[in-house]
């Protein structure tokens, strides 16, 4: 039976990590290693890790992997991955691999545009209250950039508004959409900073109500858009390019196909997120909505054909992205994954990330298209069955091998053979 706890500290948040560990050791019964474990922050400080969220009692590791082989608008790059699924990093290095023959990929300039809503309610007369915020749109553009002087020197800023009519079960809203160009940053801050300090002058104009003030993570000003020839030949032929074909046609049909086909483009895309310090729920969640956008979920990439039998794929969706802000620039190894990743802006990263998301589809479309994910999945995650099995690190390569070899890979079989080897060794 597991323990019963009580999961109400109170004050746990004001508390040092070390005495965190030890309440949480204590309620748990925690052995020495886990504790040792908890106590082990890696290459962060234990105040670096205490001030980037809350209740902190230690720190979580993930592989950081390269993806090779990517020329994006004629410039090679080396793609830091952080993702703990097998096969993902090699199958983006193919990939590329597959387009570089054709001169690679082809990424639009971005502009970091952000929308900011703002919720106008308990409008008495909708079209006066449109009326005076565009009067006063200057005004109200003015009033958001004095929030962020420093971003508005560097040429960013709050610049536009579109105005849109709700009609909603608790009467009809105006929405405020502050358009403001955040440069280098994801923007989130910045724009929620800016709908916060013009929203009580709104009321004034209006007389209505503001309720919420805040970024909308589908930033449709923020679309990155790629392109890319994927040989046919590297692909295994015409055979998987036609089976690409129909992979694609499936998806663009079926929502349930759909859904998983845009997991595997998020497979690269978030990695990359993540080993940048951006923030990963902002891009999902941005992108299954602008997958949903014509009313019925899609692929966030489509397919041709070229004349010769190329594979011509193109991916777009929103990005927002940033190289500063956030986490960015505080989390050592986000630093370091900017570093070789070698960007000069938030743009060049979306073109990246785009360009990688497009790769990762392909890759997987290709193996599905082919010999099936299981069989490049299966290596390496027959090495993590083994491990699972309690296999000791020096037999771990011979017993993965025969899991795949013997088309088992499961525990009890790694149990099994590992028993063998073990009485064979007595
Ligand atoms: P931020 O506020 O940390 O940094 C942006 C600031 O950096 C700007 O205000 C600007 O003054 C300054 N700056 C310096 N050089 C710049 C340049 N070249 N370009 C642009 N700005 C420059 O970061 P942010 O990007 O506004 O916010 C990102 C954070 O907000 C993320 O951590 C995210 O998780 C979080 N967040 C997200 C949401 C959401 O997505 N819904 C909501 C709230 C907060």
């Amino acid at each position: 039976m597991p323990k019963e706890i009580n999961s109400a500290i109170s004050g746990f948040y004001k508390l040092p990590i070390e005495e965190r560990v030890n309440i949480i050791a204590k309620i748990i019964d925690l052995n020495e290693e886990d504790k040792k474990l908890l106590r082990n922050f890696g290459y962060f400080s234990p105040s670096q890790l205490d001030t980037l969220i809350e209740n902190v009692v230690g720190s979580y590791q993930l592989p950081m992997g390269i993806a090779c082989n990517f020329k994006i608008n004629d410039k090679d790059y080396l793609i830091p991955m952080v993702i703990e699924e097998p096969s993902v990093v090699a199958a983006a290095s193919n990939a590329a691999k597959f387009a570089r023959k054709h001169g690679g990929f082809h990424s639009e300039k971005i502009k970091s545009v952000m929308i900011s809503q703002i919720q106008i309610t308990n409008l008495k007369d909708i079209s006066t209250a449109k009326e005076k915020l565009l009067e006063h749109k200057d005004e109200i553009i003015r009033m958001a950039n004095e929030q962020d002087p420093f971003l508005n020197e560097l040429g960013g800023g709050a610049f536009d508004f579109e105005i849109r009519e709700l009609t909603t079960r608790r009467g009809e809203m105006l929405i405020l959409h502050l358009l403001v160009d955040v440069l280098d940053a994801m923007g989130a801050n910045v724009v929620n900073t800016m709908a916060e300090a013009v929203s009580p002058y709104l009321e004034e104009l209006c007389g209505g109500k503001i309720y919420l003030r805040i970024v909308s993570n589908l930033a449709t000003h923020r679309i990155a858009k790629c392109k890319a020839v994927f040989d046919k030949d590297l692909l295994g032929g015409a055979e998987v390019v036609e089976g690409i074909m129909n992979a694609y046609e499936f998806a663009l049909a079926d929502p349930y196909r759909a859904t998983t086909h845009n997991k595997g483009i998020m497979n690269g895309i978030i990695a990359l997120t993540l080993a940048t310090g951006n923030d990963t729920r902002a891009i999902e969640a941005g992108a299954h909505a602008y997958a949903s956008l014509s009313g019925q979920y899609s692929p966030l990439t489509n397919y041709q054909v070229d004349s010769e039998g190329n594979l011509v794929g193109e991916i777009e969706l929103p990005l927002a992205l940033g190289i500063i802000g956030g986490m960015t620039k505080i989390h050592p190894m986000a630093r370091l994954a900017l570093k070789i990743l070698n960007v000069s802006s938030a743009n060049e990263l979306s073109q990246v990330a785009a360009a990688l998301g497009l790769a990762q589809n392909v890759g997987a479309l290709r193996a599905l298209a082919s010999e099936g994910i299981q069989k490049g999945h299966m290596t390496l995650h027959s090495r993590n069955i083994a491990k699972l099995a309690g296999v000791p690190e020096e037999l771990i390569e011979k017993v993965a091998k025969k899991l795949v070899d013997d088309k088992k890979v499961r525990v009890d079989y790694a149990k099994e053979l590992i028993k063998g080897m073990m009485r064979n060794k007595e």
